[in-house]
């Protein structure tokens, strides 16, 4: 098992993805194709059923994080697709070829999965704040649960090596990157997951003020 604190389960796939179980369950982020079944048999130990799953979230378009979403949807077809408005086309093939690294414009075989909620900078969505920090790619966002005092990052930043910006080879803008850190930086939390890397169950939101602080 791998549940961080109650009701957050971490599945360790190719980018990480994690599971909400409050009123509804949902899903963030659903890794790359061959690793959706990691996320399969991992539903089991959280006494779930695919089935179960009601919202799946994409914190961005990159494909280690949208790309198992073929998988999770037709195991789970009446889950809601949820993405920031700026990714969203990206995801459901609206726009064929996303323009940034690491794919630059090549066309990839992935048919796109429809998004059904565009989500937008401050709002509320099934109970968390979006945090819109465009920079790694243009709709990259991190959800903030208030409750639990926990920030899903998603690609906003990283653990991996230490607390930092993403790798600037991923990032389509660095600097409006680092911008999306000191935003994050004014949030209250004290929990931290995201995309790659360890999470940080106590002390996360000083760690990334001061990680603002120097870039
Ligand atoms: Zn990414
Ligand atoms: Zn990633």
């Amino acid at each position: 098992m791998a549940e961080l604190m109650k009701g957050v389960h971490r599945i360790t796939a190719n980018a990480n993805s994690y599971l909400l179980l409050d009123d509804k369950v949902l899903l963030f982020d659903t890794t790359i194709e061959p690793s959706a079944k990691d996320i399969l048999a991992y539903l089991p130990k959280a006494r779930l059923q695919p089935c179960d799953i009601q919202v799946i979230v994409l914190t961005h378009t990159h494909p280690d994080h949208t790309n198992g979403l073929h998988t999770m949807k037709a195991q789970a077809p009446r889950a809601r697709v949820a993405a920031h408005e700026a990714d969203a086309d990206f995801v459901s093939k609206a726009q064929p070829n996303y323009p940034g690294p690491p794919v630059n414009g090549k066309p990839s075989p992935w048919q796109g999965v429809p998004v059904d909620d565009r989500l937008r900078d401050g709002q509320v969505y099934e109970g968390l704040r979006v945090i819109h920090c465009p920079g790694h790619t243009p709709g990259t966002i991190a959800l903030l649960d208030e409750d639990r005092g926990l920030l899903i990052a998603g690609d906003t930043l990283r653990t991996e090596g230490g607390v930092g910006p993403m790798w600037d080879q991923y990032n389509i803008d660095p600097k409006q990157h680092r911008e999306g850190i000191r935003k994050l930086a004014r949030f209250a939390f004290d929990a931290l997951v995201c995309g790659h890397g360890e999470p940080i169950l106590q002390g996360a939101g000083e760690q990334v003020r001061q990680l603002a602080r120097t870039l």
